[in-house]
């Protein structure tokens, strides 16, 4: 008989929530190159994880479906292919998400975040929202014994930040504000704090996020109220009479890329890391005259061995950040609680809990 394994899968292209089953799946088979994972943590990202909710993702194809999501996520080596070297059966790992075709005209420039077959665990290729998972052994990186499975898990979103500050290529004495206080802006927000960046600070409309990242992480804060832009331009201008360096926003939207405009002073830069349904720049005049520009980061390859060192030095602490954790059988209820609920951060699956197990840190 066919081994079974429990999944959380969405059956059809774009089919949203009615289409989001918490099913039996076929055990995965363990290649030649491959290694079989028992996923201990996975963690939800939001914007991905809502737009398959919604039935709007763009990066998986109709054939790839049916197709389990969660591409963050950690475990134990249960099982290697005969050809793998680098990793055991009882490693504990971290699996790079991305998978890439190594021919195309980007990967043959060294360039494979832009790789034309561009392909991604949990989007395209079975994730981690399963009780085991088959992945590349290439793409598996030992976890240190100080990293727990949890934030181990966390890894991916790390990458995606170490992404956004190579692109931003800081320098020394940058004055820099990140813009939301989610887990990009939170993790941001400490890996800024080490490099030569002067000064960081963080601004968000949700005060508990802003009291938990001075708290924990000891970054300085601005309230946004959405009512009002100008009281929190005026408090960064006090700040920072001649402006910011770079604003990184993380929240997407378009009124507050404008906002960063006004921060920056001249020769300023706008990391945007997230999506912007459309922006449109309200003071052109402004842009030109203090030679503004836009730099976007979208995604992450080949930067999880740096993310985990990172993480293993405590250059970016997870644990504060990890609100929520709930069984797979809980899936729905997982994402729903990330959200509606504005204190959650990051919100974590456990495959192999029982339904109804539950963990509230906040
Ligand atoms: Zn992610
Ligand atoms: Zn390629």
């Amino acid at each position: 008989m066919e081994k079974k394994m429990r999944a959380m899968i969405i059956e059809t292209p774009g089919g949203g929530r009615k289409a989001t089953k918490i099913t039996d799946v076929p055990y995965p088979k363990c290649g030649p190159k491959q290694i079989i994972v028992k996923v201990m943590a996975a963690s939800i990202c939001k914007h991905c994880e809502a737009g398959y909710d919604q039935g709007k993702m763009q990066l998986t194809k109709a054939e790839d479906y049916p197709i389990t999501l969660g591409h963050e996520f950690a475990g134990e080596v249960v099982e290697i292919g005969e050809n793998v070297k680098n990793v055991k059966v009882g490693d504990r790992v971290t699996v790079d998400n991305t998978v890439l075709c190594g021919e195309c005209y980007y990967c043959q420039r060294n360039q494979p975040l832009y790789c034309e077959n561009f392909g991604s665990m949990g989007h395209n290729i079975h994730g981690g929202f399963e009780q085991y998972v088959a992945a590349l052994a290439e793409k598996a990186f030992l976890i240190p014994r100080e990293v727990s499975y949890e934030e181990a898990a966390c890894t991916e979103p790390v990458a995606c930040c170490m992404r956004t500050l190579d692109r931003m290529d800081l320098t020394y004495g940058d004055r820099v504000a990140v813009m939301g206080a989610g887990s990009m802006g939170l993790i941001l927000a400490q890996l800024i704090r080490h490099t030569s960046a002067s000064q960081v600070v963080v601004l968000a409309s949700t005060q508990s996020k802003l009291d938990l990242c001075e708290k924990e992480f000891g970054i300085r804060t601005v309230l946004v109220d959405r009512q009002d832009y100008t009281k929190h331009e005026k408090a960064i201008a006090e700040m920072f009479p001649h402006g910011l360096d770079f604003v990184v926003d993380t929240t997407g939207s378009a009124a507050m890329c404008n906002s960063a405009l006004r921060m920056l002073g001249k020769g300023g830069k706008l990391m945007e890391y997230t999506v912007v349904d459309s922006f449109a720049i309200e003071d052109a005049w402004q842009f030109a005259s203090k030679e503004l520009s836009i730099i976007v980061s979208w995604c992450q390859t080949h930067n999880y061995g740096r993310c985990i060192d990172a993480i293993a030095k405590g250059y970016v602490n997870l644990k504060p950040l990890i609100t929520h954790e709930f069984s797979l059988e809980d899936y729905l209820e997982a994402l729903d609680t990330n959200l509606k609920d504005r204190n959650s951060i990051k919100v974590l699956i456990h495959p192999h809990w029982e339904k109804g197990k539950k963990i509230v840190h906040i």
